[in-house]
Protein backbone atom coordinates (compact mmCIF):
# COMPACT_ATOMS: atom_id res chain seq x y z
CA UNK A 1 0.00 0.00 0.00
CA UNK A 2 1.10 3.02 -0.61
CA UNK A 3 0.55 6.73 0.75
CA UNK A 4 -1.01 8.58 -1.70
CA UNK A 5 -0.15 13.00 -1.80
CA UNK A 6 -2.54 13.07 -4.63
CA UNK A 7 -5.63 11.01 -6.65
CA UNK A 8 -3.66 7.69 -8.09
CA UNK A 9 -5.20 4.48 -9.17
CA UNK A 10 -3.26 2.02 -7.29
CA UNK A 11 -2.78 -1.04 -9.40
CA UNK A 12 -2.10 -4.16 -7.48
CA UNK A 13 -0.40 -7.09 -9.73
CA UNK A 14 -0.53 -9.41 -6.65
CA UNK A 15 -3.94 -9.33 -6.57
CA UNK A 16 -4.03 -10.36 -10.32
CA UNK A 17 -2.38 -13.11 -9.51
CA UNK A 18 -3.93 -14.33 -6.94
CA UNK A 19 -7.56 -13.81 -8.81
CA UNK A 20 -5.93 -15.56 -11.61
CA UNK A 21 -4.93 -18.43 -9.94
CA UNK A 22 -8.76 -18.46 -8.26
CA UNK A 23 -10.31 -18.67 -11.91
CA UNK A 24 -8.05 -21.26 -12.96
CA UNK A 25 -8.79 -23.68 -9.94
CA UNK A 26 -12.36 -23.39 -11.73
CA UNK A 27 -11.20 -25.02 -15.24
CA UNK A 28 -10.75 -28.19 -16.44
CA UNK A 29 -6.21 -28.50 -16.73
CA UNK A 30 -6.37 -28.40 -20.16
CA UNK A 31 -8.36 -25.25 -20.57
CA UNK A 32 -7.05 -22.32 -22.02
CA UNK A 33 -7.20 -18.92 -20.80
CA UNK A 34 -7.38 -15.87 -22.01
CA UNK A 35 -7.18 -12.39 -20.27
CA UNK A 36 -9.48 -9.69 -21.50
CA UNK A 37 -7.72 -6.64 -21.11
CA UNK A 38 -9.80 -3.77 -23.21
CA UNK A 39 -10.57 -0.68 -22.46
CA UNK A 40 -7.08 -0.23 -20.59
CA UNK A 41 -7.88 -3.46 -19.20
CA UNK A 42 -10.98 -2.84 -17.22
CA UNK A 43 -9.85 0.91 -15.98
CA UNK A 44 -6.37 -0.12 -14.72
CA UNK A 45 -3.02 -0.17 -17.16
CA UNK A 46 -3.49 -2.83 -19.89
CA UNK A 47 0.55 -2.59 -20.54
CA UNK A 48 1.76 -3.55 -16.57
CA UNK A 49 -1.78 -6.01 -16.61
CA UNK A 50 -0.54 -7.79 -19.44
CA UNK A 51 3.10 -7.92 -19.06
CA UNK A 52 2.48 -10.06 -15.52
CA UNK A 53 -0.13 -12.02 -17.28
CA UNK A 54 2.28 -12.84 -20.14
CA UNK A 55 4.56 -13.99 -17.74
CA UNK A 56 1.75 -16.03 -16.02
CA UNK A 57 1.57 -17.69 -18.57
CA UNK A 58 -1.64 -16.54 -19.96
CA UNK A 59 -2.57 -18.43 -23.26
CA UNK A 60 -4.50 -15.39 -25.30
CA UNK A 61 -4.98 -11.76 -24.83
CA UNK A 62 -8.40 -9.85 -26.36
CA UNK A 63 -9.17 -6.60 -26.44
CA UNK A 64 -11.87 -4.61 -28.23
CA UNK A 65 -10.17 -2.22 -31.44
CA UNK A 66 -7.42 -2.60 -33.06
CA UNK A 67 -5.75 0.70 -31.46
CA UNK A 68 -5.58 -1.49 -27.83
CA UNK A 69 -3.58 -4.15 -29.36
CA UNK A 70 -1.65 -2.46 -31.29
CA UNK A 71 -0.22 -0.43 -28.13
CA UNK A 72 0.41 -3.73 -26.49
CA UNK A 73 2.63 -5.18 -29.66
CA UNK A 74 4.45 -1.74 -28.93
CA UNK A 75 5.27 -2.79 -25.87
CA UNK A 76 6.58 -5.91 -26.89
CA UNK A 77 3.80 -8.05 -25.98
CA UNK A 78 4.16 -10.84 -28.29
CA UNK A 79 1.20 -13.59 -27.17
CA UNK A 80 -1.92 -13.63 -29.58
CA UNK A 81 -4.15 -10.98 -29.52
CA UNK A 82 -7.74 -11.32 -30.28
CA UNK A 83 -9.92 -8.17 -31.60
CA UNK A 84 -12.85 -8.66 -30.33
CA UNK A 85 -14.70 -5.94 -32.47
CA UNK A 86 -12.61 -4.65 -35.27
CA UNK A 87 -13.46 -2.26 -38.05
CA UNK A 88 -12.76 -2.66 -41.95
CA UNK A 89 -11.08 0.69 -41.26
CA UNK A 90 -8.46 -0.78 -39.72
CA UNK A 91 -7.35 -4.23 -40.82
CA UNK A 92 -4.52 -3.00 -42.61
CA UNK A 93 -2.80 -2.07 -39.35
CA UNK A 94 -4.36 -4.89 -37.34
CA UNK A 95 -2.25 -7.30 -40.09
CA UNK A 96 0.88 -5.06 -39.74
CA UNK A 97 0.79 -6.04 -36.11
CA UNK A 98 0.08 -9.65 -35.97
CA UNK A 99 -3.46 -8.76 -34.50
CA UNK A 100 -6.11 -11.73 -34.94
CA UNK A 101 -9.74 -9.96 -35.97
CA UNK A 102 -12.85 -11.43 -34.90
CA UNK A 103 -15.24 -12.12 -38.22
CA UNK A 104 -18.80 -11.33 -36.97
CA UNK A 105 -20.49 -10.89 -40.39
CA UNK A 106 -20.26 -11.38 -43.84
CA UNK A 107 -19.31 -8.03 -44.72
CA UNK A 108 -16.21 -7.92 -42.24
CA UNK A 109 -15.49 -11.28 -43.79
CA UNK A 110 -15.44 -10.11 -47.16
CA UNK A 111 -13.43 -7.03 -46.52
CA UNK A 112 -10.70 -8.61 -44.08
CA UNK A 113 -10.19 -11.74 -46.75
CA UNK A 114 -9.79 -8.94 -49.18
CA UNK A 115 -6.79 -7.14 -46.22
CA UNK A 116 -5.22 -10.49 -46.38
CA UNK A 117 -4.74 -10.91 -50.31
CA UNK A 118 -4.09 -7.17 -50.27
CA UNK A 119 -1.14 -8.28 -47.78
CA UNK A 120 -0.10 -11.64 -49.51
CA UNK A 121 -1.19 -13.17 -45.80
CA UNK A 122 -1.44 -17.07 -45.92
CA UNK A 123 -3.56 -18.47 -43.19
CA UNK A 124 -3.95 -15.72 -40.87
CA UNK A 125 -5.14 -16.44 -37.62
CA UNK A 126 -8.69 -15.24 -37.12
CA UNK A 127 -11.64 -16.23 -35.39
CA UNK A 128 -15.82 -16.97 -36.32
CA UNK A 129 -17.90 -14.94 -33.70
CA UNK A 130 -21.24 -16.92 -33.94
CA UNK A 131 -24.29 -15.62 -32.12
CA UNK A 132 -26.39 -17.79 -29.84
CA UNK A 133 -28.91 -15.46 -27.89
CA UNK A 134 -27.15 -12.14 -27.19
CA UNK A 135 -27.92 -10.63 -30.30
CA UNK A 136 -25.09 -7.55 -30.79
CA UNK A 137 -22.55 -9.20 -32.78
CA UNK A 138 -22.07 -12.26 -34.40
CA UNK A 139 -23.15 -15.09 -37.74
CA UNK A 140 -26.13 -16.79 -36.93
CA UNK A 141 -26.35 -19.92 -37.22
CA UNK A 142 -27.83 -20.07 -40.35
CA UNK A 143 -24.86 -18.47 -41.47
CA UNK A 144 -22.94 -21.87 -41.82
CA UNK A 145 -23.31 -22.44 -45.34
CA UNK A 146 -22.01 -19.13 -46.48
CA UNK A 147 -19.46 -19.20 -44.16
CA UNK A 148 -18.52 -22.39 -45.44
CA UNK A 149 -18.67 -21.85 -49.17
CA UNK A 150 -16.37 -18.60 -48.30
CA UNK A 151 -13.83 -20.07 -46.07
CA UNK A 152 -13.46 -22.97 -48.87
CA UNK A 153 -10.56 -22.63 -51.21
CA UNK A 154 -9.46 -19.66 -49.13
CA UNK A 155 -5.52 -19.78 -48.35
CA UNK A 156 -5.32 -16.85 -47.17
CA UNK A 157 -7.10 -17.21 -43.63
CA UNK A 158 -6.59 -19.90 -41.02
CA UNK A 159 -9.65 -20.56 -38.91
CA UNK A 160 -8.15 -20.42 -35.04
CA UNK A 161 -11.30 -20.51 -32.92
CA UNK A 162 -14.93 -20.59 -33.36
CA UNK A 163 -16.70 -18.67 -30.23
CA UNK A 164 -19.76 -16.65 -28.84
CA UNK A 165 -21.12 -14.86 -26.08
CA UNK A 166 -23.87 -15.20 -23.06
CA UNK A 167 -26.26 -12.94 -22.68
CA UNK A 168 -26.86 -13.24 -18.81
CA UNK A 169 -24.18 -15.56 -17.67
CA UNK A 170 -24.36 -13.71 -13.80
CA UNK A 171 -28.09 -14.06 -13.60
CA UNK A 172 -29.51 -16.98 -11.55
CA UNK A 173 -32.91 -16.63 -12.74
CA UNK A 174 -31.71 -17.76 -17.13
CA UNK A 175 -30.36 -20.64 -16.67
CA UNK A 176 -32.60 -22.42 -19.12
CA UNK A 177 -31.54 -19.55 -21.29
CA UNK A 178 -27.55 -20.00 -20.64
CA UNK A 179 -27.95 -23.67 -21.28
CA UNK A 180 -30.26 -23.32 -24.70
CA UNK A 181 -27.03 -20.70 -25.87
CA UNK A 182 -24.69 -23.47 -25.09
CA UNK A 183 -26.34 -26.14 -26.94
CA UNK A 184 -26.72 -24.09 -29.91
CA UNK A 185 -22.90 -23.05 -29.90
CA UNK A 186 -22.58 -26.63 -29.89
CA UNK A 187 -24.74 -27.15 -32.68
CA UNK A 188 -22.99 -24.79 -34.45
CA UNK A 189 -19.38 -26.43 -34.06
CA UNK A 190 -21.12 -29.75 -35.12
CA UNK A 191 -21.87 -28.32 -38.14
CA UNK A 192 -18.69 -26.92 -38.89
CA UNK A 193 -16.85 -29.75 -37.83
CA UNK A 194 -16.15 -30.82 -40.89
CA UNK A 195 -14.94 -27.88 -42.88
CA UNK A 196 -11.41 -28.11 -40.80
CA UNK A 197 -8.33 -29.38 -41.50
CA UNK A 198 -6.95 -28.41 -37.83
CA UNK A 199 -9.80 -28.24 -35.44
CA UNK A 200 -10.05 -24.46 -34.05
CA UNK A 201 -10.45 -23.65 -30.46
CA UNK A 202 -14.14 -23.20 -28.86
CA UNK A 203 -14.99 -20.87 -26.79
CA UNK A 204 -17.88 -19.02 -24.96
CA UNK A 205 -17.49 -17.99 -21.06
CA UNK A 206 -17.52 -14.95 -19.89
CA UNK A 207 -16.16 -14.60 -15.59
CA UNK A 208 -19.69 -15.32 -14.46
CA UNK A 209 -19.99 -18.03 -17.34
CA UNK A 210 -16.67 -19.78 -15.71
CA UNK A 211 -18.65 -19.82 -11.86
CA UNK A 212 -22.00 -20.66 -13.45
CA UNK A 213 -21.50 -22.87 -16.02
CA UNK A 214 -18.70 -25.01 -16.16
CA UNK A 215 -20.03 -27.39 -18.60
CA UNK A 216 -19.47 -24.35 -21.19
CA UNK A 217 -15.62 -24.26 -21.24
CA UNK A 218 -14.93 -25.77 -24.29
CA UNK A 219 -10.92 -25.67 -25.07
CA UNK A 220 -10.76 -21.91 -23.62
CA UNK A 221 -12.60 -19.16 -21.43
CA UNK A 222 -12.09 -15.52 -21.35
CA UNK A 223 -11.75 -13.51 -18.02
CA UNK A 224 -12.29 -10.05 -17.92
CA UNK A 225 -13.59 -8.58 -14.56
CA UNK A 226 -12.64 -11.44 -12.75
CA UNK A 227 -9.36 -11.60 -12.97
CA UNK A 228 -10.04 -7.48 -11.67
CA UNK A 229 -11.58 -8.75 -8.83
CA UNK A 230 -15.19 -8.93 -9.22
CA UNK A 231 -17.28 -11.79 -10.14
CA UNK A 232 -21.04 -10.63 -10.23
CA UNK A 233 -21.45 -12.54 -7.38
CA UNK A 234 -20.59 -11.53 -3.71
CA UNK A 235 -20.04 -15.15 -2.18
CA UNK A 236 -17.32 -15.29 -4.56
CA UNK A 237 -16.02 -11.38 -4.53
CA UNK A 238 -14.82 -12.12 -1.08
CA UNK A 239 -12.40 -14.70 -2.42
CA UNK A 240 -11.16 -12.49 -5.28
CA UNK A 241 -8.63 -9.38 -4.60
CA UNK A 242 -9.36 -5.85 -6.11
CA UNK A 243 -6.89 -5.24 -8.29
CA UNK A 244 -7.43 -1.53 -8.74
CA UNK A 245 -7.99 0.86 -5.64
CA UNK A 246 -8.72 4.27 -6.22
CA UNK A 247 -7.23 6.88 -3.39
CA UNK A 248 -6.69 11.09 -3.04
CA UNK A 249 -6.13 12.99 -0.03
CA UNK A 250 -8.35 15.38 1.77
CA UNK A 251 -7.61 18.97 0.51
CA UNK A 252 -9.41 21.10 2.61
CA UNK A 253 -11.16 20.76 5.89
CA UNK A 254 -14.38 23.05 6.26
CA UNK A 255 -16.73 22.80 9.84
CA UNK A 256 -20.30 24.78 8.47
CA UNK A 257 -23.47 25.35 10.46
CA UNK A 258 -27.00 24.70 9.72
CA UNK A 259 -28.54 26.15 6.85
CA UNK A 260 -25.45 26.84 4.96
CA UNK A 261 -25.08 25.02 1.31
CA UNK A 262 -22.42 23.09 -0.48
CA UNK A 263 -21.61 22.76 -4.34
CA UNK A 264 -22.16 23.85 -7.26
CA UNK A 265 -26.40 25.12 -7.36
CA UNK A 266 -26.19 24.41 -3.51
CA UNK A 267 -27.52 20.94 -3.68
CA UNK A 268 -26.65 20.00 -0.30
CA UNK A 269 -27.89 21.96 2.68
CA UNK A 270 -26.47 21.32 6.16
CA UNK A 271 -29.45 20.02 8.40
CA UNK A 272 -26.85 21.59 11.32
CA UNK A 273 -23.29 21.81 12.06
CA UNK A 274 -21.32 19.48 9.64
CA UNK A 275 -17.94 18.84 9.21
CA UNK A 276 -16.96 18.21 5.39
CA UNK A 277 -14.01 17.45 3.36
CA UNK A 278 -13.06 18.57 -0.30
CA UNK A 279 -11.33 15.78 -2.50
CA UNK A 280 -9.15 16.39 -5.28
CA UNK A 281 -10.86 14.45 -8.08
CA UNK A 282 -14.51 14.76 -9.92
CA UNK A 283 -16.66 14.06 -12.55
CA UNK A 284 -12.97 14.45 -14.71
CA UNK A 285 -11.71 11.57 -13.40
CA UNK A 286 -14.76 9.00 -13.67
CA UNK A 287 -16.43 9.75 -10.34
CA UNK A 288 -19.73 10.85 -12.40
CA UNK A 289 -22.51 13.55 -11.25
CA UNK A 290 -24.72 10.47 -10.32
CA UNK A 291 -22.64 9.46 -7.55
CA UNK A 292 -23.46 12.73 -5.87
CA UNK A 293 -25.99 13.44 -3.78
CA UNK A 294 -25.40 10.81 -0.78
CA UNK A 295 -25.63 7.84 -3.80
CA UNK A 296 -21.79 7.62 -3.72
CA UNK A 297 -19.78 6.85 -0.28
CA UNK A 298 -16.06 7.47 0.32
CA UNK A 299 -13.73 5.81 3.01
CA UNK A 300 -12.04 7.61 5.18
CA UNK A 301 -9.99 5.82 8.30
CA UNK A 302 -12.28 2.84 7.84
CA UNK A 303 -15.42 4.83 8.19
CA UNK A 304 -17.89 5.65 5.32
CA UNK A 305 -18.64 9.77 4.16
CA UNK A 306 -21.10 10.12 2.15
CA UNK A 307 -20.83 12.29 -1.14
CA UNK A 308 -22.64 15.32 -0.38
CA UNK A 309 -23.75 18.04 -3.33
CA UNK A 310 -23.24 17.11 -6.76
CA UNK A 311 -19.60 16.30 -8.23
CA UNK A 312 -17.57 18.93 -9.71
CA UNK A 313 -15.32 18.07 -12.51
CA UNK A 314 -12.48 18.34 -10.58
CA UNK A 315 -13.38 18.50 -6.98
CA UNK A 316 -15.95 16.51 -4.88
CA UNK A 317 -17.07 17.31 -1.36
CA UNK A 318 -17.90 14.52 1.58
CA UNK A 319 -19.57 14.95 4.76
CA UNK A 320 -16.75 13.70 7.58
CA UNK A 321 -18.84 15.05 10.44
CA UNK A 322 -17.79 12.32 13.58
CA UNK A 323 -14.92 10.84 11.45
CA UNK A 324 -11.80 11.37 12.90
CA UNK A 325 -9.65 12.89 10.03
CA UNK A 326 -7.34 15.48 8.83
CA UNK A 327 -6.20 17.52 5.84
CA UNK A 328 -3.79 15.25 3.77
CA UNK A 329 -5.56 11.99 5.17
CA UNK A 330 -5.62 9.08 2.72
CA UNK A 331 -9.71 8.26 1.14
CA UNK A 332 -10.09 5.32 -0.59
CA UNK A 333 -13.25 6.03 -3.52
CA UNK A 334 -13.00 2.18 -4.32
CA UNK A 335 -11.50 -0.71 -4.23
CA UNK A 336 -9.41 -2.20 -0.96
CA UNK A 337 -11.67 -2.39 1.81
CA UNK A 338 -14.12 -0.49 -0.69
CA UNK A 339 -15.69 -2.70 -3.16
CA UNK A 340 -16.46 -0.90 -6.33
CA UNK A 341 -19.73 -2.90 -6.86
CA UNK A 342 -21.15 -1.70 -3.93
CA UNK A 343 -19.94 1.67 -4.66
CA UNK A 344 -21.10 0.93 -8.15
CA UNK A 345 -24.71 -0.45 -6.35
CA UNK A 346 -24.90 3.13 -5.08
CA UNK A 347 -25.50 4.79 -8.53
CA UNK A 348 -27.57 1.47 -9.91
CA UNK A 349 -24.71 0.78 -12.03
CA UNK A 350 -22.06 -2.22 -11.93
CA UNK A 351 -18.34 -2.59 -11.56
CA UNK A 352 -17.88 -2.45 -14.98
CA UNK A 353 -18.91 0.77 -15.69
CA UNK A 354 -17.07 2.61 -12.51
CA UNK A 355 -13.70 0.67 -13.08
CA UNK A 356 -13.37 1.26 -16.78
CA UNK A 357 -14.40 4.52 -16.57
CA UNK A 358 -11.40 6.37 -14.50
CA UNK A 359 -9.83 8.34 -17.15
CA UNK A 360 -6.27 8.75 -17.93
CA UNK A 361 -5.76 12.26 -15.56
CA UNK A 362 -5.73 9.24 -12.99
CA UNK A 363 -1.78 8.90 -11.93
CA UNK A 364 -1.56 4.95 -12.60
CA UNK A 365 0.79 3.70 -9.31
CA UNK A 366 1.81 -0.38 -9.76
CA UNK A 367 2.47 -2.19 -6.85
CA UNK A 368 4.31 -5.56 -8.43
C1 LIG B 1 -15.69 -8.13 -22.38
C2 LIG B 1 -15.89 -9.51 -22.89
C3 LIG B 1 -15.54 -10.62 -22.10
C4 LIG B 1 -15.13 -10.51 -20.64
O1 LIG B 1 -16.26 -10.52 -19.81
P1 LIG B 1 -16.14 -10.49 -18.21
O2 LIG B 1 -17.54 -10.51 -17.74
O3 LIG B 1 -15.45 -9.20 -17.89
O4 LIG B 1 -15.33 -11.66 -17.82
C5 LIG B 1 -15.61 -11.88 -22.68
N1 LIG B 1 -16.03 -12.03 -23.95
C6 LIG B 1 -16.40 -10.99 -24.73
C7 LIG B 1 -16.89 -11.24 -26.11
C8 LIG B 1 -16.37 -9.70 -24.22
O5 LIG B 1 -16.78 -8.67 -24.97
Amino acid sequence: MSDPKETILEIDLGALEHNYHFLKSRLNPNTKFLAVVKAFAYGSEAIAIAKKMEALGVDYFAVAYTKEGAILRDQGITTPILVLHPQPVNFPELIDRCLEPSLYSARVLKAFMEAAKDSHQTDYPVHLKFNTGLNRLGFWENDVAHVTARLKDCKELKVVSLFSHLAASDDVTEGAFNKRQIERFTAITKKLENIWEHKPMYHLLNTSGILNYPEGQFDMVRSGIGLYGYSNDPSIDKKLKAVGTLKTVISQIHNIAAEETVGYNRAYTAPGFRKIATLPLGHADGIGRIYGNARGTVMINGKQAPIIGNVCMDMLMVDITGIPCQEGDEVVLFGKGHSAEEVAAGASTISYELLTGISQRVKRIILS
